[in-house]
């Protein structure tokens, strides 16, 4: 995209995020809208190409699949609006998509679609066919050199071409977040040099939107810290109902980059890749009634789970949640049930501390809250390699203790925090580990030198 295109994209948005902030405060889950990814002349999706393919068309499977998943939705749960972005072939701009999903104040948003992949040519013989061609000889014509071509006849072998089917199968769920891979799908991307995944190419300019820009960051944190939490949830029971099936479940995957229409609906997303559509099972399965069905049972299972868990939480007993919506303001810590669990003692050199935060470990979107002595000094941050800095004064007298509070598991529970504590004198390296239940916490002891005897 342009440069100029960029600030349009952001204040677009923006705008989405920003404008409907009551959609999801809601507490009962009352609004489902169910996307069919792709649609009309303009946007088919991928295609069956594939010697032997059904040649069927992403849009009409992603249609197909989406109509039962309304239908199962509404036969399963009366009580919820499901609302379908199309009904039928028409094209959709992934902000259309998004404007439907916001304007009807839907609380979760199910993106349908099926994956491609590059296909490899291979070649074999049909027959053979005669081929003329000419030895070239010289010989004197008074005493001059004289080219003769002597035709002669060779059987050459005929070739055709054909498109090989992918041998990939299986179901993979998305959400938007920075880039990260189950270890599923990386196994089987490592097993395929030419791996490519879908991305929206109905409008380049969406799916080149850059998430590493200041404005594309700022924008991804306010998804991230509203939703990104019961994306993950939904996505994970999903691929959990899907595994039930006897199905290939590849894994609940992070992206950025490709899925615009996730992160510009202000509600909890998923993006199913119901199948490869140009793996011959998978294309067979996408078309029939009994996949689509399939797919469609295991999805509603998800969000009827879901909505337990989500809804459970939000009246009866908040204290057994085991879900904490990191779009909910938490409690200041003293009022909070969490237990905490485990507690260190270090000792230090001197009561001014410097303390950095990163991740620990593999980056899975971790967001904590950390307080020393009862009080917030980090808040709703996600951890990341790069330390986040803060200082704290330690008091004498007091406990001098700082908790780590988890706002979300990340994709790898628990919440794994290095702590780089540095007092002018020496360096410690501190790891905690959080959940959703228990807090991490350490305690800090002033040793000074002995006072010299008098
Ligand atoms: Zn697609």
């Amino acid at each position: 995209m342009s440069k100029n295109q960029v600030p349009v994209l952001v204040l677009i948005a923006a705008f989405t995020l920003l404008i409907f902030p009551c959609a999801f405060s809601q507490k009962k889950l009352t609004t489902i809208i169910v996307d069919a990814g792709h649609g009309g002349t303009r946007d088919p999706g991928a295609t069956g190409q594939y010697e032997g393919s059904l040649r069927s068309r992403e849009k009409d499977i992603t249609l197909a699949i989406s109509m039962k998943l309304v239908a199962e939705l509404k036969k399963q749960l009366p009580d919820v609006k499901t609302i379908p972005t199309r009904t039928t072939d028409i094209y959709q701009h992934p902000t259309e998509k998004a404007r439907i999903a916001n304007e009807n104040g839907g609380q979760l948003f199910l993106c349908i679609h099926a994956d491609s992949g590059p296909l490899k040519q291979g070649k074999r013989q049909i027959g053979t066919r005669e081929e003329t061609r000419y030895k070239i000889s010289y010989k004197k014509v008074k005493k001059k050199k004289v080219k003769v071509s002597t035709p002669y006849t060779v059987t050459v072998p005929v070739y055709e071409y054909f498109k090989i089917p992918l041998t990939r199968s299986g179901t993979s769920v998305w959400i938007f977040a920075p880039h990260k891979t189950s270890d599923k799908l990386k196994t089987i991307m490592d097993n395929a040099d030419d791996f490519e995944i879908e991305t929206d190419n109905a409008d380049s300019a969406y799916s080149k939107f850059d998430f590493r820009t200041p404005e594309g960051k700022a924008l991804a944190d306010i998804y991230q810290k509203r939703f990104q939490e019961r994306s993950d949830k939904l996505a994970t029971l999903v691929n959990d109902e899907v595994d039930k099936t006897g199905r290939h479940a590849l894994g609940v995957n992070q992206r950025q980059v490709g899925i615009w229409v996730l992160q510009a609906t202000n509600m909890p997303a998923i993006l199913v890749e119901t199948g490869f559509i140009n793996n011959p099972e998978d294309e067979r399965y996408l078309n029939s009634e009994k996949g689509q069905q399939e797919l469609a049972e295991a999805i509603t299972a998800a969000v009827i789970r879901y909505k337990k868990q989500v809804e459970g939480i939000s009246k009866a007993n908040p204290q057994n949640a085991d879900v904490k919506s990191a779009d909910e303001k938490h409690e200041p810590l003293k009022s909070d049930s969490r237990t905490t669990k485990e507690q260190k003692v270090l000792q230090v050199k001197s009561n001014k501390l410097r303390i950095e935060i990163f991740d620990d470990g593999e980056i899975d979107n971790d967001i904590v809250s950390v307080y020393f002595n009862k009080k917030a000094v980090v808040e709703n941050k996600s951890l990341t390699v790069n330390g986040y800095v803060f200082n704290l004064d330690l008091i004498e007298g007091k406990t001098n203790e700082l908790v780590l509070y988890a706002d979300n598991l990340g994709t790898i529970p628990p919440n794994t925090a290095l702590m780089i504590i540095t007092d002018g004198v020496n360096r410690y390296e501190l790891r905690l580990a959080a959940d959703l239940k228990t807090n991490a916490a350490v305690r800090f002891e002033i040793t000074k030198p002995p006072k010299p005897k008098p």
